[in-house]
């Protein structure tokens, strides 16, 4: 059985007795919030009066509708968080009590799990075991983490000459604009959710148009909590249809971004015209290098895991295996092996280790970059092909876990982000080749380094250039270890005390004694 970690930490190497085992697990339809934006405390319809559906990945089939949000409805939320952030009732809540309304939120996030956890894996095709076991507990964990650092955001006293006394606050930004992406939709806006309220600021959150079901019920539990109206805003809609609007807005202080590198970079470029605060979280093609003195087994489950967890649907997913060149057969035929022992099917049902994909676009692009592969001669030695008949009855975006070996480190294979589930993997000759080919993306965003000689296992992390490296593991995450990206990964830190410089100003006060 999976120990008590499992609750506090995502993309765990998952021994077969976990595989969505859990008897609960049968589907049932979850308890949907209207297709409603959640404004200033209370459930808003789209201006527009227009809606839009939330697809199920299994059956291809909608399975509730949103609100269609447009530029009204972004201006409506900005003008209740900003008053929000003006009135009293937030702006002088003591830091206790805003500690224990972040408590609370993550009570009711616990009591409210399966459902919530449903509402996640009929809009991602994430198993049942990924949202209720690993997702949503982690959810309410970080709202923990937070609400601990509530009454611990201090400031500093600093020299000055003469009689005087410099000090420094630490205060909230103000309204910060939130948009999110698809693949673990609760979980990346809680990463900026939690850290943004215990600093005190207010929020307008764009979950992703295909993943917005459980922003909603964080922000109908954070009112449930406590939260003063307005101070938790939730805007559904597309891309362009909100998140511009909220980029452009004079009212919204600070976005923070997870999402593409394309769309972070335009999301950059106009957010210049207000000067706003800008956090990317943006993608990346991480390696993940095996030395020849590997623990073999733990390597093989790491490289796996590393790409066939949530279906590859993973900013820090290690897409890129290197191998030394000693051990680079043996390597590839276990990789074959767990491929091929990895169940693909409905996210509900019992066995199943891997989801169909998220959506139709994603479908398309993933098989795409699989026949790319092909065509670039890299060697299929797992999957390649759809699922959609022999697992789906003709329906869902069902794909095989796809390996490639001997992959050129220049081709597209090995260049650019599928977000699916498609391995490329690499040999190296020595620990020079395996740090040049690990740098040659324009990405930075993880790495993994797996070698029994810890020493050198360390050494090689230090060179390496990438906001997290796991050593001997992969995919772990804890509130407390900061996460982004260098390079085209993206700026700014979610997670850990980094994340709350992200969300406060430090302002400077001159006391002058005489
Ligand atoms: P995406 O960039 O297409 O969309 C992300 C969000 O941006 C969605 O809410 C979308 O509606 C919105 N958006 C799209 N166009 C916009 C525009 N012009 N202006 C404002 N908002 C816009 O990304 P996605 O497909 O939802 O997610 C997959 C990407 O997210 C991958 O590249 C993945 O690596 C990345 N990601 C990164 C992290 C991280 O922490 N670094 C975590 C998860 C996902």
């Amino acid at each position: 059985m999976c120990g008590p970690w499992v609750f506090l930490t995502i993309g765990i190497p998952m021994p077969a007795d976990t595989a969505n085992q859990e008897k609960s697990c049968q589907m049932t339809t979850p308890e949907y919030p209207p297709a409603a934006h959640f404004i200033n405390g209370d459930w808003a319809e789209a201006a527009s009066g227009e809606t839009s559906a939330s697809i199920y990945p299994a059956t291809e089939e909608a399975h509730c509708q949103i609100a269609a949000g447009t530029a009204e409805d972004v201006d409506r939320a900005a003008q209740a968080a900003h008053a929000a952030f003006q009135n009293p009732k937030w702006r002088q809540m003591p830091p206790a009590k805003r500690a224990r309304i972040l408590w609370r939120m993550a009570e009711l996030i616990d009591e409210n799990r399966e459902n919530l956890a449903r509402c996640e894996s009929m809009d991602t095709g994430k198993t049942w075991f990924d949202s209720s076991k690993i997702e949503i507990p982690l959810v309410a964990e970080i709202f923990r983490y937070f609400a601990g650092w509530v009454t611990k955001i201090d400031g500093g006293v600093v020299p000055l000459p003469g009689n005087s006394i410099g000090m420094t606050l630490r205060e909230p930004v103000g309204v910060c604009g939130m948009i999110t992406p698809w693949n673990f939709p609760m979980l990346m806006a809680t990463w900026k959710v939690a850290p943004a309220l215990a600093c005190g600021n207010t929020i307008v959150l764009k979950p992703s148009e295909q993943t917005s079901l459980t922003a909603l019920w964080m922000a109908k539990l954070g009112a449930e909590a406590g939260l003063p109206p307005g101070v938790f805003n939730v805007v559904t809609g597309g891309g362009r249809a909100v998140g511009t609007p909220m980029v452009q807005h004079p009212l919204i202080s600070k976005i923070s971004f997870t999402g593409s590198t394309e769309v972070g970079r335009m999301i950059q470029r106009e957010s210049a015209n207000t000067l706003k605060r800008v956090t990317l979280e943006l993608g990346g093609k991480s390696p993940n290098i095996v030395f020849a003195d590997a623990d073999f087994k733990a390597a093989t489950r790491g490289a796996t895991t590393g790409i066939f967890y949530n279906k590859g649907e993973v900013c820090a997913a290690g897409s890129r295996v290197l191998v030394q060149r000693e051990i680079y057969d043996d390597f590839l035929e276990a990789l074959q092996k767990i491929a091929a022992k990895t169940t693909v099917g409905g996210p509900f049902d019992e066995g199943v280790r891997m989801g169909p994909v998220c959506n139709a676009d994603q479908y398309e692009s993933v098989l795409a970059a699989i026949e790319n592969g092909k065509a670039e001669g890299a060697r299929l030695i797992a999957g390649g092909n759809s699922l959609r008949d022999s697992v789906g009855g003709g329906k869902g975006y069902f794909i095989e876990p796809t390996i490639f070996a001997d992959v050129d480190p220049k081709s597209k294979l090995a260049q650019e982000e599928i977000f699916g589930p498609v391995l490329a993997v690499t040999p190296f000759e020595t620990p020079e080749e395996a740090l040049q080919i690990a740098h040659d993306t324009r990405y930075g965003l993880a790495a993994g380094v797996w070698s029994k000689d810890v020493g050198k296992a360390l050494g090689f992390a230090k060179q390496l250039r990438a906001g997290t490296v796991w050593v001997n593991t992969y995919n772990l995450y804890d509130p407390g270890l900061p996460f982004g990206g260098f390079n085209e990964s993206g700026f700014g830190r979610d997670l850990g005390k980094d994340a709350l410089a992200a969300y406060t100003e430090t302002k400077s006060v001159w006391v002058n004694l005489d």
